[in-house]
């Protein structure tokens, strides 16, 4: 009986370990591929009208950055950003009830940009409004008005967005300020991104104000599926800010040469 028993022990030891040892390595595996992502080819289509404005403009490395989430202030009917392909056409859950999931995501990689910007040695922050539904765009505590008073001081504001999915959207890419003074931080960004003309849509209420929309890409396929994965949300968040870091450090960069 007392064989038996330690058999048994035995065999359960076993068993636990090959269990642990079997499961770690097929941890292994899915981390490696989780962060050999090719995040540009999950980005989608980069926008493509025809422009050819040109970021000249050298900055300085001490440059101040304001990063911004695109409509952390109008989460009313009008201007809340879009649902996503996977809430308005594939029935899932919104990220969080109370506001649109563009603005979700917004919030997280305008985070992350700043984080990994500071640690970059950037002089860098973010705002949020908090109030999430400011009426009137003139409020001063709304991302357009901080963002305004930024960029009037000589600081580089840039709202983050995600774009609307399938026919409403256009894809990843920049659409600069309204200005002639576009530098090489601008540059650097439609490199990376892909590169939206000036007035688009007529001129859009933030480049008016000097703020840049950097749209990360559309919200649907790929991307929102890895944004959406509890295996693959965290990576992606931390390699699309990365991308953004890397492209204004470059234009900083490419300023001193
Ligand atoms: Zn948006």
């Amino acid at each position: 009986m007392l064989l038996i028993k330690y058999i048994y022990q035995i065999l359960g030891k076993y068993f636990i370990c090959t269990f642990i040892l079997l499961s770690s390595l097929e941890f292994n595996v899915l981390a490696k591929e989780i962060s050999d992502i090719d995040i540009l080819s999950i980005l989608g289509p980069q926008v493509s009208i025809k422009t050819d404005w040109k970021g000249h403009l050298k900055v300085d490395k001490s440059i101040s950055i304001l990063v911004l989430a695109g409509h952390a202030d109008s989460q009313g009917i009008a201007g809340a950003g879009t649902a996503g392909e996977g809430v308005d056409l594939l029935g899932m859950n919104p990220m969080n009830e109370l506001i649109s999931d563009e603005l979700y995501w917004n919030i997280l990689i305008r985070d992350e940009i700043v984080k990994i910007g500071k640690r970059k040695g950037l002089n860098i922050t973010s705002y949020d409004p908090i109030e999430r539904n400011i009426v009137d765009g003139n409020n001063p505590n709304t991302n357009w008005s901080k963002g305004s008073v930024h960029s009037r001081k000589g600081g580089y504001a840039i709202e983050i967005h995600f774009d609307s999915y399938g026919e409403y959207g256009f894809g990843s890419g920049l659409i600069p300020a309204f200005s002639t003074q576009l530098n090489k931080i601008d540059e650097s960004l439609a490199n990376s991104f892909g590169r939206y003309p000036i007035f688009f849509r007529g001129g859009l209420g933030g480049p008016r104000r000097g703020i840049r929309i950097l749209e990360i890409g559309k919200l649907e396929g790929k991307l929102e599926s890895a944004l959406r994965s509890s295996d693959t949300r965290k990576i992606v968040i931390n390699k699309i800010a990365s991308l953004v870091v890397e492209a204004i450090e470059n234009g900083i960069s490419i300023s001193e040469s």
